[in-house]
C-alpha cells in the first residue's frame, strides 16, 4: 500500500536528512541501539541521526498505542515484529508524521542521537535462521564448478531449497569475524586434517525477518505469506569452501556455515520497501510452472524486490596504504528464483510454524553478467583463476585482515531512494 510516507515531494526537519543516500524519511528503517552505555533500546534512522524512539513516545503514542507498547522497555524487535501489519503501518506513519511536521521539531529534535555515538545491537533476538538457496545464477555456476555437464540438479525449478542454519553466530556489521578451523582434506588420498580453513567464503543476500505468526499444522498459504514478511536487511552467509566440500554429504551444510553470519543492524521494513516491490525473474521458456501452493496472483505480479546489493573488499594492505575498498560484485534481487512469500510457503507447507524472531536468508544472488557474482568461489572459479585487485594483490578466497562489506539500496522513478546501511565484517586469525 503506498501512503504519504511514500512521497518524494515531503521533507524532514531533521538536517541533512532529505539528501542522505540511505535514510532519508522515506525509509525510517528499525534497529537496536545503545548510546553513552544505556540499555539498547529501539530507534529508528533519520540521516545521520537515530531516532530514540521510547525517549519519543509522548508524541507517538497519541498515534501509535499498540507499538509503543510493543517497544517499551524492549531490547529486541521481536514484540514489535509480532503486531499486525496494519498496527506496524500506522506506526511507520506517526514517527514519518513526527519528523516532518515543524510543529514536531522543537520537543522530538531532543529524541535524535547522532549516529556516530551509538552502538548498533542486533536487532531481533533471533529464534531460528533457515538459508535458502534461491540465486539461479549462483547455484548454476557453483553447480558447473562440481558437475559441468548437470549444474542444476532436478529438484531446483520445483522446490525452495535451503538448510537450517544457526542463530547463534549471527552478529551485526562491524563485528570481526574469526577464520574458522575445522576438518578438511586438501589431498584426496590423505585423511583429512583440521586446520583453519583455506578457502574463506562470503555470500551476498537478503536477510528476510518473519513478522507474525503461524500455528503449528498450519501451513502459511502463499496468499497471505506476505503478512509474515516484516522487513530485510543485509546478510553475509560466510562460508567455509573446504570444510563444505569434506563435510556436506549426505546432510548438507553445518560447520561449514554456523561459525558467522553478518547482517546489516537496519531492518528495512516492508512497507518502505512497498515502492520497490517487482516482478519476479520470468521462468525460461521450458521451466516448470511452480506446484500450486508456491503460485499467488498478486506474488507473480509484484513478489520480487528491486534492490541492487554491492559487496567490496579492503585488505589489510588497502587499508594501511588508505587506499579505498575495492567492488567485487553487483547484483539484483530481482534475479532469484523464488520470491520471499514462495520461501514462507514453502518452509511451512509441511505443518512447520513461523513467528518474528525468524530470519531467512535469501541464498547468493548472483547475475547473469561477469560483474554480477555474489561469491568469491564464483569470481575465482572455485579458487582457480586469480582475482588480480587494484594494488597488485590478488586472492581466490579471503586472507586475514580482509575487510568485506556489503552495501545496498533501491530505487524507482518518482519515489525516494532508500538504503540498507552497512554490512561488513573484518577477517581475524584463527
Ligand atoms: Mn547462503
Amino acid at each position: 500500500m503506498i501512503d504519504e510516507t511514500h512521497d518524494r515531494n515531503v521533507t524532514s526537519w531533521v538536517a541533512g536528512a532529505d539528501i542522505h543516500e540511505d535514510f532519508p524519511v522515506q525509509n525510517l528503517p528499525l534497529g537496536i541501539f545503545s548510546s553513552g552505555g544505556s540499555e539498547p533500546r529501539a530507534g529508528a534512522a533519520i540521516g545521520d541521526y537515530v531516532f530514540d524512539l521510547p525517549h519519543a513516545f509522548a508524541l507517538l503514542e497519541p498515534m501509535a498505542e499498540a507499538a509503543c507498547n510493543a517497544l517499551r522497555g524492549q531490547t529486541s524487535l521481536n514484540a514489535f515484529m509480532s503486531l499486525t501489519a496494519a498496527e506496524r503501518r500506522n506506526f511507520r506513519r506517526a514517527v514519518f508524521r513526527v519528523l516532518t511536521d515543524p510543529g514536531f521539531e522543537e520537543e522530538a529534535s531532543k529524541s535524535l542521537v547522532a549516529a556516530d555515538d551509538c552502538v548498533m545491537r542486533l536487532p531481533i533476538d533471533i529464534r531460528d535462521y533457515t538459508d535458502f538457496y534461491a540465486g539461479i545464477h549462483h547455484a548454476r555456476n557453483v553447480g558447473s564448478l562440481l558437475r559441468p555437464e548437470n549444474p542444476l540438479l532436478p529438484n531446483y525449478k520445483f522446490i525452495p531449497v535451503g538448510y537450517h542454519g544457526r542463530s547463534s553466530s549471527i552478529r551485526v556489521s562491524g563485528a570481526d569475524v574469526t577464520r574458522p578451523r575445522g576438518q578438511i582434506r586438501p589431498n584426496p588420498d590423505e585423511p583429512p586434517v583440521v586446520e583453519p580453513c583455506r578457502r574463506l567464503d562470503y555470500e551476498v543476500e537478503l536477510g528476510i525477518w518473519v513478522g507474525g505468526r503461524s500455528a503449528l499444522g498450519a501451513p502459511v498459504p502463499i496468499s497471505k505469506a506476505r503478512d509474515h514478511i516484516a522487513g530485510l536487511s543485509l546478510l553475509n552467509d560466510w562460508s567455509a569452501r573446504d570444510i563444505q566440500a569434506w563435510e556436506y554429504q549426505p546432510l548438507g551444510p553445518f560447520l561449514a556455515k554456523n561459525f558467522a553470519t553478518t547482517i546489516s543492524p537496519w531492518i528495512i521494513t516492508a512497507e518502505a520497501l512497498e515502492p520497490f516491490r517487482a516482478a519476479p525473474l520470468r521462468r525460461p521458456e521450458g521451466d516448470p510452472a511452480p506446484l500450486e501452493y508456491l503460485v499467488d496472483d498478486a506474488d507473480q505480479e509484484a513478489g520480487a524486490y528491486d534492490i541492487r546489493v554491492e559487496v567490496f573488499l579492503r585488505t589489510h594492505e588497502m587499508a594501511k596504504s588508505g587506499d579505498a575498498a575495492t567492488l567485487l560484485g553487483s547484483v539484483r534481487a530481482t534475479d532469484l528464483y523464488w520470491t520471499p512469500a514462495q520461501m514462507v510457503a514453502h518452509h511451512t507447507v509441511n505443518g512447520c510454524d513461523i513467528a518474528a524472531g525468524d530470519l531467512m536468508g535469501t541464498g547468493t544472488i548472483s547475475g547473469a553478467g561477469e560483474s554480477e557474482k555474489g561469491s568469491m568461489m564464483e569470481l575465482s572459479c572455485g579458487g582457480r583463476r586469480e582475482i588480480v585487485l587494484p594494488n597488485g594483490e590478488t586472492r581466490t578466497f579471503l586472507e586475514d585482515g580482509d575487510e568485506v562489506t556489503m552495501t545496498g539500496w533501491a530505487e524507482r522513478a518518482g519515489f525516494r531512494r532508500i538504503g540498507f546501511g552497512r554490512c561488513g565484517a573484518t577477517i581475524k586469525k584463527s
